[in-house]
């Protein structure tokens, strides 16, 4: 077993003899003579040292001398001292305690007072190690999120006059940092941490919120007479300077002056989202919670909470955009689109609930719903004897987080009678970065059955030509942003060796956004297989795609 370890100091033969009789049998002890030796001990035994017994009345250096010392030593100051004293009168304990002696025992010794006090002390000391073992992390040096949320709360409670700001910190590719380097990865957050420090007044309480963020609280620092822009310019240059110096991308979501008598929490997540704002801008390092945000966030809200009833009362409908094929112009495709018409928000774009959605995992609901209603929808154009081209729908990331996934795409295939080669899945390349061997399986399963899969996107995120040949996909969708910009001719050449390469590999290619004929012609002599974008057409409702459809050769 462990055996804690007590420190005596006294000049006295006796004395020294009575009290280690006493501890001997249960804590390993170190002897000095006196305060010199005393304080050489704890010097080169400050880790092991867990309580300290010192006598006052010593030659050499006396007690006050030492606890004065360790007082002043960073690395002692934390080590108790059992001050041992003979008939010496109040006034020694007062001096004692003034300089941070934690208890005292009285001469003669009660071995077991001795022995109480002394496993008092290692018990309290053991349990405040343990509580800051719980609440600092040990990476930083900063306050766990719990810790920060409690400490901050209690601040703010007790400062109910004061201004305060709120920020959280995030450095831009921190994960993979981690991943890379492990521990010493570490050391930027750190230097984010002094940085907070160093810039911010004493009071300042900081705290980690996830992995690579930091969050902190202090009185607001920024000049009542600046204006909104002013401040904000202030924090963006502060960020950018930052950066630029530690050589990484720091971003900051910030919230001035908040109503400290609403809970601390709905701020964090408001800083939070703020922040998450300043992600996604290329270049811009800082963004304030404004009433632009909070509006969002409440439209935000709304939508989670009228999304489930608006599925089930057909508020939610699939469009559908035709491809094209790029040499012959027939048509060879279509995507199926969401559109949502809420009487209560009104015409809500995919590109505003469809991020909410995959928040809060119910876009699964929503994709299975679109996969349902085009098979159905399949199956009437097929009894209608329309022309018949194969579906897109898009797949998310949670989809394939869903134990019924092969239920939810092969039961309504087999429901509608619909060959798989009519449906195809798209995904996005983001969505392989963290993709299960499961889920992995599964797309190449679904392969087999004769289902395709369609990179979408390709162009936005870190998409590698060389990951290409070994993604389980058929198709490699070009997104808008690359289109857009071909009118600069070194993007062409690019495509145009992306196209090449694309079809080394055996896979096909659909360029996506273009809206006119010129754009149309570059890109089909560019060798893409076809072409979807508002040149044909926009994503129309069911019935009207079902009339173009009927307009097909
Ligand atoms: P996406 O899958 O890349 O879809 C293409 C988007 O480009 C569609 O926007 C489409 O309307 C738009 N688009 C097509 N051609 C043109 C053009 O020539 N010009 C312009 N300006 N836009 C064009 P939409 O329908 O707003 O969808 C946005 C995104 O929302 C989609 O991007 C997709 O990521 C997501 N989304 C839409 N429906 C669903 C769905 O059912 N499930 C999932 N998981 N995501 C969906
Ligand atoms: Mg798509
Ligand atoms: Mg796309």
């Amino acid at each position: 077993m462990h055996k804690s370890t007590v420190l005596i100091i006294e000049d006295n033969e006796i004395n020294r003899e009575i009290l280690e009789a006493i501890l001997e049998d249960d804590y390993n002890l170190l002897i000095a003579e006196n305060g010199k030796q005393g304080m050489e001990l704890l010097s080169a035994h400050t880790a092991d040292i867990d309580v300290v017994l010192l006598d006052i009345q010593m030659p050499v250096m006396n007690g006050y001398e030492v606890l004065e010392a360790v007082s002043n030593d960073l690395n002692l100051r934390h080590i108790p001292i059992i001050v041992t004293t003979g008939d010496d009168g109040l006034d020694v304990e007062e001096h004692c305690l003034t300089l941070h002696a934690t208890d005292f025992i009285k001469k003669p010794y009660n071995p077991l007072i001795v022995r109480l006090r002394v496993e008092n002390l290692i018990r309290m000391r053991n349990f405040a190690a343990t509580l800051n073992d719980v609440e600092i992390d040990k990476q930083t040096g900063v306050y766990t999120r719990n810790a920060f949320m409690i400490y901050a709360q209690q601040w703010i409670d007790s400062h109910p006059d004061l201004d305060m700001t709120l920020a959280m910190t995030d450095v831009r590719g921190f994960k993979r940092l981690n991943e890379q380097m492990g521990d010493s990865s570490f050391e930027i957050l750190r230097r984010v941490v002094e940085e907070i420090r160093n810039a911010y007044p004493e009071n300042t309480i900081i705290g980690t919120y996830n992995i690579d963020q930091i969050i902190y609280l202090h009185p607001t620092i920024t000049g009542k007479d600046m204006s909104n822009e002013e401040k904000e310019e202030w924090y963006e240059t502060r960020f950018r300077s930052l950066s630029k110096d530690m050589d990484v991308v720091i971003k900051a979501g910030i919230c001035e002056n908040f109503d400290t008598t609403r809970r601390l929490m709905g701020h964090v997540n408001n800083v939070w989202e703020a922040l998450r704002e300043a992600k996604k801008i290329y270049g811009r390092y800082s963004r304030f919670v404004s009433k632009d945000l909070l509006d969002k966030l409440q439209r935000n809200a709304r939508i989670e909470d009228l999304m489930e009833k608006a599925l089930k009362n057909g508020e939610m409908q699939v469009y559908y955009q035709p491809k094209h094929d790029a040499k012959t112009e027939k048509l060879v495709g279509a995507e199926a689109l969401m559109r949502w018409i809420s009487p209560e928000l009104g015409f809500v774009s995919p590109g505003e609930f469809i991020p909410v959605f995959e928040k809060n995992g119910f876009v699964s609901m929503a994709d299975a719903f679109v996969w349902r209603e085009t098979c159905k929808n399949q199956r009437k154009w097929i009894d209608n004897c329309l022309k018949v081209v194969p579906i897109s729908v898009n797949a998310s990331r949670h989809d394939f987080a869903h134990k019924d996934l092969e239920q939810f795409i092969i039961k309504p295939l087999q429901d509608n009678g619909i060959a798989e080669h009519l449906m195809h899945i798209e995904i996005t390349e983001s969505l392989f970065e963290n993709l299960s061997s499961e889920a992995f399986n599964l797309l190449q399963d679904f392969r087999h059955r004769g289902i395709k899969i369609e990179l979408d996107d390709f162009g936005t995120g870190y998409s590698s030509l060389n990951s290409l040949s070994e993604l389980p996909i058929d198709t490699v969708k070009f997104d808008m942003s690359f289109v857009r910009k071909l009118s600069d001719p070194r993007k062409q050449k690019v495509m145009k060796g992306c196209v090449s390469m694309i079809k080394d590999l055996e896979l096909s290619s659909v360029a996506e956004g273009v809206e006119d004929a010129e754009t149309r012609k570059m890109i089909a002599d560019m060798g893409i297989d076809s072409i979807q974008g508002y040149y044909y057409s926009k994503p129309l409702p069911a019935a009207e795609f079902e009339e173009y459809l009927a307009k097909q050769k």
